[in-house]
């Protein structure tokens, strides 16, 4: 049987045109923040990607452009102007960071409450303890997804693969918190092909181009591929094999088209959850 797909592109549409209504009947508009240091050309792609996405979903989004050759304190002075901005809801710095910036003390500089990637260790500690703050917005994405696609992760046995701060740790979190069963599977598990096979929920977060194969993967399992892998021939691919895995799968996002626009749009929708925090109202969700 061949699994359904997993619509992220229509998913995240749906989010987006979702929070472009809330944003509709606030009576301010929140604000987005987000710094670029230097010229990364990845980096600049997506800070166009995400200035454009919150301007059409109504929020007030500035983009501050730093050189290359701006020091830490300055970069921190600017990131301490932003909390003070009362205007501002939402702070992101783009990473990676020029050499000789740390950028754990920049993201813990940003006032965890404007913190809208999660990374603030004040936001990482509340996930892990279940405690309710700003969830990394990838992780964030595929739960969201799981619920579009009526997947039901409380119960179930879920397997992530790969252990990153910014996508394996917080999806386990999330998979947890919604009761899940959850495995972290990394560099070090023995027998990768038979934890992935135990799955119900597969997770693929590991960097290495379509290496979760077909015969990983249970015949009922729901395949999330957060991955995102270019290959010599110019061509993007998952994390997973998605000719063979289609064939196995009950349901799976493809690359492109999966994942990767659910991370957007979930970064808006942290914006707005940050923007009534800080006013004492409930987000909503
Ligand atoms: P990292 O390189 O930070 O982490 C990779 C993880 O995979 C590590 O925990 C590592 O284990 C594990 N790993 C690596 N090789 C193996 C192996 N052979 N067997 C088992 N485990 C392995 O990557 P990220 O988490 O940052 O990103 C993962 C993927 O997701 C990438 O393709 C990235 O491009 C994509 N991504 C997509 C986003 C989106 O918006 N769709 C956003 C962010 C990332 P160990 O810890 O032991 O080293």
């Amino acid at each position: 049987m061949t699994a359904r797909i997993i619509d992220g592109k229509a998913i995240a549409a749906a989010l987006r045109a979702d929070i472009a209504a809330r944003v509709a009947q606030l009576d301010f508009r929140p604000g987005l923040a987000v710094i670029l240091v230097g010229e990364n050309p990845a980096s600049m792609v997506y800070v166009r990607n995400k200035d454009r996405a919150a301007g059409a979903a109504g929020l007030a989004a500035a983009t501050i452009r730093l050189p290359a050759t701006i020091g830490e304190t300055e970069l921190l002075a600017e990131i301490a102007r932003l909390n003070a901005d009362p205007a501002v809801d939402g702070i992101l710095v783009q990473l990676p960071l020029p050499r000789g910036i740390d950028p754990n003390r920049v993201i813990a500089t940003i006032d965890p409450a404007k913190d809208v990637d999660g990374f603030h260790p004040l936001n990482v500690g509340a996930l892990a303890s279940g405690q309710p703050g700003l969830v990394p917005c990838t992780p964030l994405g595929v739960m969201r997804l799981l619920a579009a696609a009526g997947v039901q992760p409380a119960g179930a046995r879920a397997l992530v693969l790969g252990r990153s701060a910014i996508v394996g740790r917080p999806m386990a979190a999330l998979l947890l918190a919604a009761d899940a069963t959850v495995t972290v599977a990394h560099s070090h598990t023995r027998n990768l092909a038979a934890e992935c096979r135990r799955a119900e929920i597969l997770i693929a977060a590991v960097g290495r181009a379509e290496m979760v194969r077909g015969d990983w993967i249970a015949a009922d399992a729901t395949v999330i591929d957060v991955g995102i892998n270019r290959r010599p021939d110019g061509r993007l691919v998952g994390d997973v094999a998605f000719a063979e895995a289609v064939e196995m799968a009950a349901a799976i996002t493809p690359v492109p088209g999966g994942v990767g626009p659910m991370t957007i749009a979930c970064l808006l929708e942290n914006t707005v959850t940050a923007a009534l925090r800080r006013r004492g109202r409930r987000a909503g969700r």
